[in-house]
């Protein structure tokens, strides 16, 4: 076999992928338009794959038998444009490491909640002495692990741009959590084409297969009649009749595979949106054979993930919680859902088309106050200039700490929740986060 592989972006997705295809005798070359990190360009060289950085060298890059493309790499990019029009097969890591595995795959997609859906699911199965891996946006890559050390389960977080490039990959049990406007910057704009990308979780399932998702989402209701999927295993907070799981009397009552029930009370994660991760997690737990001690137990035993509605601090009076991964309008809806204070809210930064309409209600609320972080805030005056708030214009996260804390009361709460990407001011939406944990935890 000497087919040749081009995988398109050195992060952690594309060098295990390369890994793995050298692993399997083929021809890879590994090109980032970008600068490559040392450790990845250790884990290349220390395995003998060619690389290159800072450019994409088109004559090797078109002599590829197939193109691995790491999600980071917008479709409409030039080289990819050029890959197409080639007719050469491009697909993505996971896709491809799902063909050399022959593990479980339980996958995890929607607008919000990935994460933490799939971190609590990795928690039970690692709780109930599986052998099983974490992989897909979070953990090490899915290919490496198949390379490595390849496991009987894993647990695999999907975004839409992983779906984008996968065709043949089965998930035995998909989980989707909700679907609201995201990243409308990298789907023409078209709602549908996003919706068309989540929905691809269900592509190759089979009947013996699970679909569990959030039954009170319209857009999936929508949706799924158009779709072939395995056994339906809907969740709701209200039971409808049929739901998997749903709450009563301040129980969470799971009614199939295995009927048990669980105390609300006894979650760790709070909120209404933890209740729906918290339900869809032990719902995929209880089709994977789980013992509903273990499932309940490991709800509550959950530490939760970092950048999530993470509590940081209080200070003179004041609760700051980071919510640094709140990177679209849903997800601050959620958090300001869940604020039992008076809250000052951080928002801004980099803006994907956001629609503020979703959180004015609560922010009407809510909301004692607003700091806007961003390099251009011109668009939040635009929308919340109105709402009779004081605002506070900050640049940096060491200004827009001191804001907050000069705007927020004894008993309020700093939200830093800011519905937008982060790459204006920061890194990522970790560096956000950590720097205002470090600046938060330096007013004391
Ligand atoms: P994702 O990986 O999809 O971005 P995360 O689990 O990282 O989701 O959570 C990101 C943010 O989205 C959280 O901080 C919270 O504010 C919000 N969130 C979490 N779960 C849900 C949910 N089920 N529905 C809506 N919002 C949610």
């Amino acid at each position: 076999m000497e087919k040749k592989i081009v995988v398109l972006g050195a992060g952690e997705s594309g060098c295990g992928a390369a890994v793995l295809a050298d692993k399997l005798g083929f021809d890879v070359f590994v090109s980032d338009f970008g600068a490559i990190t040392d450790k990845y360009k250790k884990m290349l060289d220390d395995h003998g794959i060619r690389w290159e950085e800072k450019q994409h060298s088109e004559d090797i890059i078109l002599s590829a038998g197939e193109v691995i493309k790491s999600p980071g790499i917008p479709n409409d990019a030039p080289m990819i444009l050029k890959i197409k029009d080639a007719g050469i097969p491009i697909i993505s890591e996971i896709e491809f490491a799902g063909r050399y595995t022959k593990a479980k795959m339980i996958c995890i997609t929607g607008s919000n909640g990935k994460t933490t859906t799939t971190s609590l699911i990795y928690h039970i199965f690692r709780e109930a002495g599986l052998n099983v891996g974490l992989a897909g946006n979070i953990g090490n890559s899915l290919a490496l692990q198949v390379a490595e050390e390849d496991k009987d389960y894993y647990i695999v977080e999907l975004s839409s741009f992983q779906l984008d490039n996968m065709y043949e990959f089965r998930a035995n049990v998909a989980v989707l959590m909700n679907i609201t406007p995201d990243h409308m910057d990298r789907y023409e704009h078209k709602m549908q084409n996003y919706v068309d990308a989540k929905f691809r979780i269900l592509q190759n399932q089979q009947h013996d297969d699970a679909f569990v998702y959030w039954n009170d989402d319209p857009i999936i209701q929508n949706e799924l009649p158009k779709y072939k999927h395995g056994k339906l295993y809907p969740f709701a907070e209200r039971n409808s009749g049929g739901m998997a799981a749903y709450t009563e009397e301040e129980k969470i009552i799971f009614t199939e595979p295995t009927p048990f029930n669980m105390e609300l009370e006894e979650l760790s994660l709070t909120g209404k949106h933890n209740l729906y991760n918290s339900m869809a997690a032990g719902i995929s737990a209880n089709v994977a054979g789980i013992r509903k001690e273990t499932i309940r137990e490991a709800l509550s035993s959950f530490a939760g993930v970092e950048h999530r509605l993470e509590k940081v601090a209080k200070i003179d009076g004041v609760e700051y919680i980071n919510d640094s991964k709140a990177t679209n309008v849903n997800s601050c809806w959620y958090a300001l859902q869940s604020m039992k204070t008076k809250t000052v809210l951080i928002l801004g930064g980099k803006d994907k088309g956001n629609d503020y309409s979703e959180i004015a209600d609560l922010v009407k609320e809510k909301c004692s106050g607003l700091v806007f972080l961003g390099a251009d805030n011109k668009k939040l005056y635009d929308f919340f200039g109105s709402f009779n708030l004081p605002i506070a214009d900050t640049h940096s996260m060491q200004e827009c700490v001191e804001a907050a804390r000069k705007m927020a009361q004894s008993g309020e709460t700093v939200l830093l929740s800011p519905c937008c990407a982060s790459f204006d001011l920061f890194k990522s939406y970790e560096d956000r986060g950590t720097q205002f944990k470090d600046i938060v935890c330096k007013l004391q």
